[in-house]
Formats: C-alpha cells, structure tokens, sequence
C-alpha cells in the first residue's frame, strides 16, 4: 500500500425513491425555514411542485438557471433571493442549476440542499465553473460545497435517453480519472470502479427502457460515487481538455466529455497499468480506451467532435491550450501526441488497444 490521504466525505447524503418528500425534514435538521427552488426554465414545473410540497417553507422559486453559470444570471438571481428573505437554497436539477444554487451559496453563505436530475455529479464538489464575458474560471471553497443531497431516483426516470447517456459517460469520466489522480486514495479508488461498474451495467438498459428503475437507481448510485470522486481528488487531461473544448469552442458539457474520454484515456494508458486494468475490469472489457468507446456506441451517443460542431481548424489552437497551463497528469504532455489524441477524437475513431 502507497503512503496516502483522505480527507473523508463531508456531504450528506439521502438516496432512494420518492425522497423529495424528505428535503423538509432536511431543512428542519439545518434548522432552516423559508427555502428559495431553484432550477432551469424547462424545470420551473418541478421547481414549483417542490415548493407546493414545502409550503410554508417555501420563499418562491427562481427558475433561470442556464448552462456555465453566467455571472450575470447570478447577480439577477441574488436579488430575487434577497427580496424573498429566504435562509437556504433548494436546488432541483443538473449541473446547471447545482452551479447557480452553488454561486449563490458563495456569495451568501446559506446552506444548501441539491436533488439532482443528471448523473453530472456537481452536487458533491466544492468546486464552481463561471461565466463573465464569455471566458469560464473556476474556483474551490468550503462555501461552495452543498450541505445536504437528496438523490431521488423517480426524478431521473423523465431525464431523455440521449441526457442520460452522455451525462452518465461524463460521470464515468470523474471516476476513470479518479483511478489515476495524483491525490488518489484507496477508498476513492473502490469508489470509482464501483461507479464505472454500476454505470456501464445501468446504462444500455436505461437506453433500452428509460423507466427501467432498477437501472436508473444504479446509475445514480453510481453518479453518486463519481461526483464523491470528482469532489474528492484532482482530474487530469480528460478533464482538461473537455473544459478547454467546451469554454473555447462552447460544445455542450456531456456530449464533449464522452467522446473525449476514450481518447484521452488511450493517451494515458501507458502510464498507468493498475488503473487502465481497473477500469477494464469495471467495464467488463479488455481495453479500458476501447471499451470506452464501445460503450458510448453501444448507447448510441455522439463518439466525434466533429458531430458536435467543432472546427476542425480549431484543433490546433485546442492542442495549444491544452498543454498551455496543464492539470497533474500521469503521462507527459507532448503537444504532437495531444494534437493526434485531438485528431482522433474529431474523427471519431476507434482507439487502439492500450
Ligand atoms: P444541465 O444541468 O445543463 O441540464 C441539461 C438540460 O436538461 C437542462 O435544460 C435541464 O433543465 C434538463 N434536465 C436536467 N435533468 C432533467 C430531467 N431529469 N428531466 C428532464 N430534463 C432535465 O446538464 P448537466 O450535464 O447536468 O450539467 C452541466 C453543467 O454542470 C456544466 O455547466 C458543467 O460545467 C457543470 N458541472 C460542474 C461540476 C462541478 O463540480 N462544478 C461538475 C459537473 C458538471
């Protein structure tokens, strides 16, 4: 055994079906009162039946929560939640709207309470990604951190097919990157192969029968663990390059996260032996990087950038920014490797066998 640390897992967590009707009692044990919902337009209605079931512990609803938490939408919304007196933020959601409950936290310090509707894993890291002018920073505080999560799997069981494939690959992205964190620890290791393991079983029956609620239970158990990883240890090239993508190029979060993965995964492999055999195992595969792929086949979800709107002239600049300011990586970032890895994930193509 490796000499390591563990910070430990200071979230609280409430899984199962039906449990929204718990978050009242959640409220009561932070000894809060008069809850602002929040969520994105299309889920204003979930946000609402929320608030009925709260009823006098409600404040109101803000529903304007959009994708890479635009500062603006947050300042808008800080006034809303000032106006209502509230003294906690309910969030119902995916990362979009974990990202303004979280924004508001920061700048507020209330207590939150998140139930997810994604596999996005958001909800379990202090970690904040924002928006002013177009360009995304991200920061970490304790602040920012939700207190309490109430995963409800009936809420994920409307989450469309092709959001519940991608989502679910992006979380299998924290997990796999987990495996080969610089700060890896061996309790985050066990929680990241249960989560590839739980996601990639769930995942082709959610795909096949959405309402499937064994398999929608296991996918958010296993979105749970990841998140726990993501929120734990530091990611690497994966998630570099993905955010790079996404902030420059403005390609959607799950769809960029799953076709980068195999790819990115293919360019590690041969730095880590142990976790590529981790992964493979969770996968049920002979190649972590193939078995990757396959798996987003399988789902039918998007396996090239170019399906996605990426210019291909944009590759080199991505290369570029890639090994500009890199995150801890296990393998060397050669720019001309990065460029091919790009290359290969524009086209799509299978990776080799690591
Ligand atoms: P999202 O929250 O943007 O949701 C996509 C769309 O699906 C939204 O319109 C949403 O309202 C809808 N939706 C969500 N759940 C639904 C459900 N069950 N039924 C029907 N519709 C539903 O997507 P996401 O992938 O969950 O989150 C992406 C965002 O989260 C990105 O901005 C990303 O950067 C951020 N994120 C942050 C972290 C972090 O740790 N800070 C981690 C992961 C993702």
């Amino acid at each position: 055994m490796e000499p390591f640390r563990f910070p430990g897992l200071p979230t609280r967590v409430v899984f199962g079906h039906g449990t929204l009707a718990k978050v009242g009692d959640e409220m009561e044990r932070l000894g809060r009162k008069r809850a602002v919902v929040l969520a994105t337009p299309p889920q204003r209605g979930q946000a609402e039946a929320l608030a009925a079931l709260l009823g006098d512990r409600a404040a109101g609803v803000i529903a304007d929560a959009v994708m890479h938490t635009p500062v603006a939408v947050t300042d808008g919304a800080l006034a809303q939640l000032r106006a209502l007196d509230a003294d906690c933020l309910v969030a119902v959601g995916g990362g979009s709207t974990t990202g303004l409950s979280k924004a508001l936290a920061l700048r507020t310090d209330l207590d939150q309470i998140v139930v997810p509707t994604t596999y996005a894993g958001s909800e379990m890291t202090p970690i904040l990604g924002e928006t002013r002018d177009g360009t995304k920073t991200t920061q970490k505080s304790p602040k920012i951190l939700p207190e309490v999560v109430v995963y409800d799997v009936d809420l994920t069981l409307g989450l469309p097919v092709a959001l519940s494939a991608t989502s679910g690959m992006n979380a299998i992205a924290h997990a796999v990157e987990a495996l080969y964190a610089e700060d890896r620890n061996p309790i985050v290791s066990l929680m990241a192969e249960e989560a590839i393991r739980a996601l990639a079983r769930a995942l082709p029956v959610i795909v096949a029968d959405p309402q499937d609620r064994a398999a929608r239970s296991d996918a958010l158990y296993g979105a749970w663990l990841a998140g726990a990883c993501l929120g734990t240890v530091g990611m690497a090239l994966h998630h570099k390059l993905c955010h790079v993508l996404g902030g420059t190029f403005d390609l959607p979060h799950a769809e960029t996260h799953t076709v980068v993965l195999p790819h990115a995964v293919a360019y590690n492999a041969p730095a880590v032996p142990d976790a590529m055999a981790r992964v493979a195992r969770a996968l049920g595969a002979s190649s972590a990087a193939q078995g990757l792929y396959d798996l987003a086949a399988r789902l039918g979800a998007p396996t090239a950038l170019e399906a996605l709107g990426m210019p291909e002239a944009g590759l080199e600049r991505a290369a570029d920014a890639a090994v500009a300011s890199p995150y801890p990586n296990p393998r060397s970032l050669a720019r001309d490797g990065i460029r091919r890895l790009l290359d290969d994930a524009y086209h799509g193509r299978r990776p080799d066998a690591a």
